[in-house]
């Protein structure tokens, strides 16, 4: 159901029993929490918040001079900072993922959705570094967006340990999208306690911050010095 938000979550004896919705209650005996930036806002004061920050990060559009215009690759660039990818028009989007781009902690209802003056001329810099053709581009703007990043950028994918059949599944920090297949088989088994994905879900849970077992990758994005 598109534009109809969840008001609240029904509870009753530690067990989730549905959600308010701008259109009237729905009953169900699972609930999967997956509002990304908003997950502790949905919690409200029913469950302990969850270690996870909505962050501000911005992209720059820049349309490609003549010169650029077969620029349609996927590109990190450590060295400069930035990565590029094109938008299937003539403009590539330009954003980075170094600590200082990503530390504007925000209110995921009032951020700012245009991208900041200096923001813009920083990145335009940073490409023309790399490729001093885009010296010519015309900017395009850029816009703000938001990462729910957790404290060591991986998701969480776990039963709330204090509202039974309350699932939270958020805290993508930034690289959901290329993750959600194998997520959503994960998600099946935690919600219906089976075990067919070739993924434990457990390796998600939400009481690894406690633990001190944070996620590490083996081969981590050497920007993203915080995983
Ligand atoms: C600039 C940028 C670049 C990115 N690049 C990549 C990339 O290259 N690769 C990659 O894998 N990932 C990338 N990501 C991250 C990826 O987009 C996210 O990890 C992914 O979209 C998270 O999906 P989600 O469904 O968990 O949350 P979201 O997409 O944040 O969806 C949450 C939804 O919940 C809704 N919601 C909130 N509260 C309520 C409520 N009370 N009731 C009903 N609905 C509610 C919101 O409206 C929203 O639609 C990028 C993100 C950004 C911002």
């Amino acid at each position: 159901m598109t534009r109809t938000p969840v008001k609240n979550l029904i509870v009753k004896g530690g067990r989730i029993l549905g959600v308010e919705t701008a259109t009237g209650k729905i009953n169900a005996d699972a609930v999967i929490n997956v509002t990304g930036p908003w997950a502790n806002s949905l919690l409200g004061q029913n469950d302990v918040p969850l270690p996870i920050t909505p962050i501000r990060v911005q992209m720059v559009h820049l349309r490609r001079p003549p010169k650029l215009e077969t620029l349609e690759q996927i590109i990190i660039d450590y060295t400069c900072g930035a990565y590029y990818r094109t938008d299937g028009t003539p403009n590539t989007l330009v954003g980075g993922e170094a600590p200082e781009d990503m530390s504007e902690i925000v209110n995921p209802n009032t951020f700012g959705l245009n991208a900041d003056h200096d923001f813009i001329t920083r990145f335009w810099n940073r490409a023309t570094k790399r490729f001093p053709d885009f010296v010519d581009a015309t900017c395009r703007g850029g816009y703000g967006s938001l990462y729910d990043m957790t404290p060591d950028g991986n998701p969480i994918l776990d039963e709330s340990p204090n509202i039974s059949g309350l699932y939270n599944v958020a805290g993508f920090s930034g690289h959901g999208f290329k993750l959600s297949p194998i997520i959503g088989e994960m998600v099946a088994d935690l919600v219906t306690g089976q075990s067919k994905s070739s993924h434990d879900y457990k390796f998600f849970r939400s009481s690894r911050f406690n633990e001190n077992s944070l996620i590490t990758p083996a081969r981590p994005y050497s920007a993203r010095v915080h995983q």
